[in-house]
Order: structure tokens, then sequence, then C-alpha cells
């Protein structure tokens, strides 16, 4: 078994760090209190140097350095700013396209995506109950060559600004297998977006409901079967959960870095608070985890880079990533002492992005139950 990373993947590890010291480090908490909205600039930036949707095979325009290397260059700028590295996450449903997808719809769309021209949604929850995919009630109706949609979806990342979205609708009764996965124009008529106010410490992408009336797509945008979309979504969220669960490990590895560095710097009684045992223990203990998720996270991505299915491990990996997130960015909260409760430290940002990362791509419940039906003896 081989821990090491190949000089390759060291080097995109090394490039990621350095773009986000550079380029989002320097203009984060103004951008946050000034701005407050997707930051496209620095998306340009990123997608000039490969770092937008780096997966995208290099015959359709992308980096084409895999899953693995993909996920560690989110882990490196969530490590800086979560709310910018989700921003850089514009190709959320692209990963559908190369699951499932036609060679014509691959070429027709993932060129734009690597070029930091377009940004993709992928519409799974709805209002009635976002945990239950099985329950999805958006219809997406047969009329001669095209489907027509009706319905609502809530919480999409993305909404506001998408250019294109994949969305899970119901083609026929049957549970799970009368679910279809089809790509829809942001821009088509009868598609109406509202933006939700989300946590300030996690806002630049804009997450919103998004409703259909009688929306009209052509039939080729069916993207895999026809009724086959609760079993592609499964396959979305086996790939999706292991960037999310990336970026739930860099959320939990930035926070403990301010919280180890705030400690090395603030003095108290005398001396730097890091002195006192009672702190350092913790931070002691926060590392090790760390450690142990990290390997767990890099077996989940690697897993997935070599097209091997294992939803346990993904799942196993992003629950305990997101626990961890938390965990640590609720410990760097207590050592910024009031400070944290302000806007001029970047850690409320690190707490609220670990909030969200533990609903996103599924609560902990749901992990667990997707643990518990996989478990055996080891
Ligand atoms: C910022 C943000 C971005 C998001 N982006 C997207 C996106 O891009 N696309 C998308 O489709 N969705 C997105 N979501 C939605 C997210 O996936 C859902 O919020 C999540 O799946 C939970 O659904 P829900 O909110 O309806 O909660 P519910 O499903 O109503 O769950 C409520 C509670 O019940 C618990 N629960 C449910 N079922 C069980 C069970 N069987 N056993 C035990 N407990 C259970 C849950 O764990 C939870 O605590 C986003 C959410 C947020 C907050």
């Amino acid at each position: 078994m081989d821990f090491e990373l190949t000089p390759e993947q060291i080097d995109i590890q090394r490039a990621a760090k350095e773009f986000a010291e550079k380029e989002i480090k320097p203009i984060c908490d103004e951008y946050y209190k000034k701005e407050r909205k997707y930051p496209f600039d620095t998306i340009k930036k990123a997608a000039k140097e490969g770092y937008i949707a780096a997966f995208i095979p290099e015959e359709y325009g992308g980096a084409g350095v895999g899953i693995f290397a993909d996920n560690l260059i989110k882990e490196e700028v969530t490590k800086v700013d979560p709310g910018f590295s989700f921003a850089l996450i514009t190709h959320i449903g692209v990963e559908a396209i190369l699951q499932h997808g036609t060679d014509e719809q691959k070429e027709r769309y993932l060129p734009a995506v690597a070029r930091g021209e377009e940004i993709w949604s992928y519409a799974l929850t709805e209002p009635q109950g976002g945990s239950d995919v099985g329950g999805i009630m958006t219809s997406a109706r047969e009329e001669g060559d095209y489907y027509v949609l009706n319905g609502t979806k809530t919480f999409i990342t993305n909404a506001p600004i998408a250019d294109h979205v994949v969305v899970i609708a119901r083609t026929s009764p049957e549970r799970y297998k009368g679910l279809s996965q089809i790509i829809v124009d942001a821009k088509d008529k009868g598609v109406a977006v509202n933006r939700l106010d989300i946590l300030p410490g996690y806002t630049l992408n804009g997450t919103g409901e998004i409703g259909f009336n009688d929306v009209t797509v052509p039939k080729e945008n069916l993207l895999g079967e026809l009724n086959k979309g609760f079993y592609h979504a499964m396959d979305w969220l086996d790939w999706s959960r292991t960037w999310v669960g990336s970026w739930c490990l860099g959320i939990a590895e930035g926070a403990f870095n301010l919280a180890y560095n705030y400690a090395n710097q603030r003095e108290l009684f005398g001396e730097k608070i890091f002195n006192f045992q009672s702190l350092s223990y913790q931070l002691a203990s926060l590392a090790a985890k760390i450690e142990a998720v990290k390997l767990l996270m890099y077996k989940a991505s690697m897993m997935a880079d070599r097209g091997i299915p294992n939803p346990k491990i993904r799942s196993m990996g992003k629950m305990l990533a997101a626990e961890l997130a938390e965990e640590v960015a609720s410990f760097a909260f207590t050592i910024y002492g009031g400070y944290a409760a302000t806007t001029d430290y970047p850690v409320y940002r690190f707490w609220h992005a670990a909030k969200i990362c533990q609903i996103t791509e599924g609560t902990p419940q749901i992990h667990r139950e997707l643990i518990g039906k996989r478990l055996s003896t080891f």
C-alpha cells in the first residue's frame, strides 16, 4: 500500500494552494463584507489555470487530471476559504454527463464548463423532503418530441446563476423506476428562480428555488436512460460525495489552521494560550482525527477515480468529514473568543460552511442509513 501522492499530484496540490493564497486570501475578508456575490473574476482566473472541473478529460477541453487530483484542488482551496472554494464548483451535474451522456452531449456541453464560461446545477431536492429521492414529484410529461416539466426544486446550489440544470423528474408513477435525468436550459420559458437568503459565511454561489411551469425540453436532453433517473442520481451522488467530502476535509483543515495559529499568537496569563495543556491536547486530538479522515476520504476519491463503485466508503467518508468539519470549526470558534462572533475574522465562515456541509449530499442520518444497510463483518 502506497501512502505517497505521485509527483504530479504533489505539483497540482502545491499549485492549487499557491493559487488560493495569491488570488483568494488577500481579497476574501473584504469580498464577503462588500461584494457578497458570485466571484466571476476568480472563476475566470481559476479556469485559466485549469482548476475548474479539472476532471473533464483533455479531449473535451479539461485538464484531465481525474477525480482524485480534482478533489485535491478542492481541498487546498477550501483550506483558504470554503465559500470561494464552493464557488469554483461550477460543474454541479456535469459529472452525470460523463457518467451517462451521449458523445454528442459531451461534445456540446463539457468544453464551455472547462473554460469557466458555463455554470451548472443538479436539482434533486424538493420542498416536501430532500432525503426521500424516490418521493420526487416534479413531472416530465412526454408530448411528441418534447418533455414538459412542472414542479419545484429547492436549495439548489448555483440556481441564481446557472446556465443549465440537470433535473431529476418523474416520467412514470413507479417510485424508483419512474424518474429520469433531464438537462434543462435555465433560460427556457417557464423556468423561474428565487434566490434564498443563505448564511452569510456561505453565500457566494447563491442557492435557490427553481420553479418549472410547463417548461418544454427536447427529448434529446434526456441524460441517460428513461426511468433510470433514480439510479443515475445515485451514481451522481456517488461521485459528488467525494468532492463534498473533500470540501468538508478542507473545512476541517482550514479551521484547524486558524485555531492553531491563533493559539500560538494570543497571549494570556503571560504566555501563549497554546501552552495551556487543555487547549493543546484538544488540538492534538483534532489533528489525529483529521489525519484519519483524510485517509478515508483519499480512499473514497481514489476508488471513484478508478471507477470502483463503493457507496458505503463514500458515505463513511462524507459523513465523518462533515462531522469533523463541524467539530473543528466549533473548536476554532471557541479559541477565537469574542472575536469569532465578528465578521472581521474568517472563523465564522468556516463555522457556517461546517454547518451547511452536514446537510448537502446527504445528512448524517441518511448516511448512517446507507451505511447500516451495507454493513458486514470485517
Ligand atoms: C446550502 C445548501 C445547498 C444545497 N444544494 C443542493 C443542490 O445543489 N441540489 C439539491 O438537489 N439539493 C441541494 N441541497 C438540499 C439538500 O440536499 C437537502 O437539504 C438535504 O438532502 C435534506 O433534505 P431536506 O432539507 O428536505 O430535509 P429532510 O429530508 O426533510 O430531513 C429532515 C431531517 O430528517 C432526517 N431524516 C430524513 N430521513 C431520515 C431517515 N430515514 N432516518 C433518520 N432521519 C431521517 C434528516 O437527516 C434531517 O435531519 C442543498 C442544501 C443546502 C442547505
